[in-house]
């Protein structure tokens, strides 16, 4: 405390107090919810930009809390990853996930985010494989979508279990590329199926030069390497028109449609357009 007043210094302690508190009352909340079964895996279209086709849908994982009601990822998922809870809430969503996809079109893939913390974990194969016999989904229909972070652990251990994924069928999309660290060098490190473009470049596009440039160099890039390129985040047909001229291959965003409910699936593949 030093030099502060008094007053400062309690103040900082109740207020350290207080979020400490927060956070031991929401880890609670998060152990009793998975116990509840209070998470659900949602579901947002991407979309083929040549032929407008829905070539996948990404699971986005919800929160259905009883009291605050619907609670998207940013308010729990970095939590449940310093707690390790992540790694039970990951194998949730993977199996319900591969479920839900086992019932659609085949072919319409499924892409599942999947935390570096569950990387660390060693039962991570085991895990894919058994939500793939669960569901009897179809390995080539997963993509698993990781940022680069992942990378940056940069073990052996790492790769090994990309490439022996890979091996199993199982697509690996590069996520939120661009808002990183010196992202083409993880190109090199592991042959990557597929690139998400970061929503913030796509936001920008009309506004930005230098983000219709990066836009322009991306999908470059992964036509030369033979990698699908997703834009995230699309939202107008500004946007859609850009990415088009540019050739990038795939398109996701609220333009088509918010992440839904199971349930929505079908009524998501069978309209162009739902907000
Ligand atoms: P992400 O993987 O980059 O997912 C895309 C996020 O952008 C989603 O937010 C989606 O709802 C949002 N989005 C999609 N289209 C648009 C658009 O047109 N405009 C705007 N403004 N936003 C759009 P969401 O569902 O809140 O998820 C946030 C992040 O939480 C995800 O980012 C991902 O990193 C993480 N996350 C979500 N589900 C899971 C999961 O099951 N496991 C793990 N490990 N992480 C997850
Ligand atoms: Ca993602
Ligand atoms: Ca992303
Ligand atoms: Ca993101």
């Amino acid at each position: 405390a030093k030099a502060d007043g008094r007053g400062t210094y309690r103040f900082f302690e109740t207020g350290m107090d207080a979020r400490a508190q927060a956070r031991r009352l929401l880890e609670m909340d998060l152990r009793a919810a998975l116990q509840r079964d209070e998470f659900e895996a949602y579901y947002q279209p991407i979309r083929d930009v040549a032929s407008g086709r829905v070539v996948a849908f990404e699971a986005l994982l919800r929160w259905n809390h009883p009291q605050r009601g619907l609670i998207a990822p940013i308010d729990f998922i970095p939590l449940a990853e310093e707690t390790g809870l992540i790694l039970q809430l990951g194998e949730f969503v993977l199996r319900s996930a591969c479920t839900d996809a086992a019932t659609w079109p085949d072919d319409v893939d499924l892409a599942v985010n999947l935390s570096p913390v569950q990387f660390k974990n060693p039962n991570l194969i085991a895990s894919v494989i058994a939500a793939l016999a669960a569901s009897g989904l179809d390995a080539r229909r997963l993509e698993l979508e990781i940022t680069e972070s992942v990378l940056l652990q940069n073990s052996e251990a790492t790769l090994a279990t990309l490439h022996e994924l890979r091996a199993m069928g199982v697509r690996i999309s590069l996520d939120d590329f661009g808002t990183g660290y010196s992202s083409l060098s993880y190109l090199r490190s592991f042959p990557f199926d597929k690139i998400k473009i970061d929503r913030s470049f796509v936001s920008e596009l009309a506004t930005r030069e230098d983000s219709m440039a990066i836009i322009r160099a991306v999908t470059g890039l992964g036509r030369s390497l033979g990698i699908v390129t997703t834009a995230e985040g699309v939202e107008n047909d500004a946007q859609l028109e850009l990415l088009r001229r540019e050739g990038c291959t795939q398109a996701q965003g609220y333009l088509f449609s918010k992440p839904r409910p199971a349930s929505d699936v079908a009524v998501m593949l069978n309209r162009p357009r739902l907000l």
